[in-house]
């Protein structure tokens, strides 16, 4: 098992090496989560395998971080613990990707180059964010006032229309 993460890695290579990676990620480091965090002070818990299952080169483990989503309603802190199960499956292209069986998730490796770990985790990490991060209390209005507002002025506009239709 390594037991510092290494900033790039070849998955292949890992998958033949049977490799294990534990370890923290600064969330600082995952930069295309900064504009839905608000603040990146954290970090990120890894805990991930790279072996084949049956014949599919996977990575198998845990990705877990508190992170501190901003509220889009009222704009303030949402604590947002994410834990997240990984189970990815290496493909060279999209072609190979619709041939993983379903309990996988694509990982593609287009390139020869080594991959960022820290693309591979804010990838996971992104999925577990919801598109309109907001409080539960922050929510749209469940009450029916507005709706039936609405209903009651409806009578009046067909009203209206009828009126000016009779002239
Ligand atoms: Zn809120």
């Amino acid at each position: 098992m390594l037991d510092h993460l290494p900033d790039k890695l070849d998955p292949y290579e890992f998958v033949e090496k049977k490799r294990r990676i534990k370890g923290k990620l600064a969330l600082s480091a995952l930069d295309r989560l900064h504009d839905l965090l608000l603040n990146f002070e954290g970090v990120a818990n890894i805990d991930l395998e790279f072996r084949r299952e049956a014949r599919i080169a996977a990575v198998v483990g845990r990705i877990e971080a508190e992170l501190v989503l901003r509220c889009q309603c009222c704009l303030e802190a949402l604590p947002w613990p994410v834990a997240s199960e990984v189970r990815l499956g290496l493909v060279r292209s999209i072609d190979e990707a619709d041939l993983l069986p379903e309990a996988f998730e694509p990982l593609l490796v287009e390139s020869e180059e080594p991959m960022a770990l820290a693309d591979i985790v804010q990838d996971e990490l992104l999925l577990a964010i919801p598109p309109i991060p907001q409080h539960e209390y922050c929510g749209p209005p469940k009450k029916p006032g507005k709706a039936a507002a609405e209903a009651r002025e409806n009578p009046f506009a067909a009203l209206a229309q009828l009126k000016k239709t009779n002239l």
